[in-house]
C-alpha cells in the first residue's frame, strides 16, 4: 500500500516549547487517519508543517511521495485542506467565495467550474443556501463551506484540522457521512481531533499525540482487538466468582471480566450453575483505554529519561 504522508523525526520548536517533538507519521492510501491529541499537544502545528505553512525545526516530510515543502507547488493542488475556522468574505455568497478560490486554480471552462461549485455545495449540504451571503451563515455552515472549498479540485488527500469544531450533533453526523462517502470514492482522509468518539466512529487508523510526541500509531482494529477475555454482566458477581474459581480477572459493579475468550463456554458454565447472566461479550479495550494507557507509558518514559 502506498504511503500518502510520511514524516521522520518531524519537530517544531518555538523558543523553549517543543510543540512537535520528533514524530514519524505513517498514513497510507485509503486510510481515514485520526490524529488525536489534547488541546496544545501539537496537532495544528503538525498539520501546518504537512501543508508547508510552517517550516519544521527538524525532520522530513513526504506528501504524496514528494518532499515538502520543496515540492509544494506540485503536490498541494492534489491536497484539499481545512485548517481552523475557514476564512470567507462575509458580504459574498457561498458560491462567490468558492468561485474566488477556484479562480486561483488551474483552468477549466466557466461552465465546468460553475457545475463543480454546484456539486461541492450539494455534497456538503449547502445546495439551498449557496446564493446567500456568508455573513448570514451559522458556524456549522461556514465549516461546511470550508470543506466545499477543500473538495473543489477533487483532492486525493484531504487534510482537516478539527473538522467538526463548532458543529451540532446533526452537523457532526452529516460531516462524518460525507467523509465516509469520499473515502469510499478513494480519497485518503487525515483529520485531527480531540474527540475520541469521533475518531473511533470514523477512522481506520489512529495516531495519538501527547505533548508533542507520537505515543501511539496503529490500525484501530488492532488497537481494539479482543483481549482474549470474556465480559459477563450479572447482578450476582459473587456467584460468578464461586463458579469460575480463579478465572475472574476483575469485577466492576455488575461487570465481571473472566479469563478465557469463549463466551459460549463461559455462558454454559454459568447457566448450568443457575447464575443469572444479563450480558456476555468478548472483552475489547475501548480506544479511550488504549489512549490513556499509551499516554501513561509515555509519561513514565519521559520521567525516567530525566
Ligand atoms: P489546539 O487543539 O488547542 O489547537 P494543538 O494540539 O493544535 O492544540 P498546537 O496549536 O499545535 O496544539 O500547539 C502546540 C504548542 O505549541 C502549544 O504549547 C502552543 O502554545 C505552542 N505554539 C503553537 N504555535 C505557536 C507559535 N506560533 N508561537 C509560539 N508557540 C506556539
Amino acid at each position: 500500500m502506498s504511503t500518502v504522508i510520511a514524516t521522520r523525526g518531524l519537530a517544531k520548536q518555538y523558543g523553549r516549547v517543543h510543540a512537535v517533538d520528533g514524530i514519524d507519521l505513517d498514513v497510507r492510501a485509503g486510510d481515514v487517519y485520526g490524529f488525536l491529541g489534547a488541546n496544545g499537544s501539537g496537532k495544528t502545528t503538525t498539520v501546518r508543517m504537512l501543508l508547508g505553512l510552517v517550516l519544521p525545526t527538524r525532520g522530513e516530510i513526504d506528501l504524496l511521495g514528494e518532499r515538502m515543502p520543496r515540492a509544494g507547488r506540485r503536490v498541494l493542488p492534489r491536497v484539499g485542506a481545512l485548517i481552523e475556522s475557514p476564512a470567507a468574505y462575509g458580504h459574498l455568497s457561498g458560491r462567490e467565495n468558492l468561485a474566488l478560490l477556484d479562480a486561483a486554480g488551474p483552468g477549466g471552462g466557466r461552465r465546468d467550474r460553475r457545475r463543480r461549485i454546484t456539486e461541492v455545495l450539494d455534497q456538503v449540504g449547502l445546495g439551498g443556501v449557496g446564493r446567500r451571503p456568508v455573513k448570514a451563515y451559522s458556524l456549522g455552515m461556514r465549516q461546511r463551506l470550508g470543506l466545499a472549498g477543500a473538495l473543489l479540485r477533487r483532492p486525493e488527500l484531504l487534510v482537516l484540522d478539527e473538522p467538526t469544531n463548532g458543529l451540532d450533533p446533526q452537523g457532526i453526523s452529516e460531516i462524518r457521512e460525507l467523509l465516509l462517502d469520499l473515502h469510499r470514492g478513494g480519497t485518503t482522509v487525515f483529520l485531527s481531533s480531540h474527540l475520541l468518539a469521533e475518531v473511533e466512529q470514523l477512522c481506520s487508523r489512529v495516531g495519538v499525540l501527547d505533548r508533542g510526541r507520537l505515543v501511539l500509531q496503529d490500525d484501530l482494529a488492532a488497537l481494539t482487538a479482543p483481549t482474549g477475555a470474556t465480559v459477563v454482566r450479572t447482578p450476582e458477581p459473587g456467584q460468578v466468582r464461586a463458579v469460575l474459581d480463579g478465572r475472574v480477572a476483575a469485577v466492576d459493579g455488575e461487570r465481571v471480566v473472566v479469563r478465557g475468550g469463549d463466551p459460549a463456554e463461559v455462558n454454559a458454565l454459568l447457566v448450568r450453575a443457575g447464575v443469572p447472566v444479563t450480558g456476555l461479550a468478548a472483552d475489547r479495550p475501548t480506544l479511550e483505554e488504549v489512549v490513556l494507557a499509551a499516554a501513561a507509558t509515555s509519561a513514565d518514559r519521559v520521567e525516567r529519561e530525566r
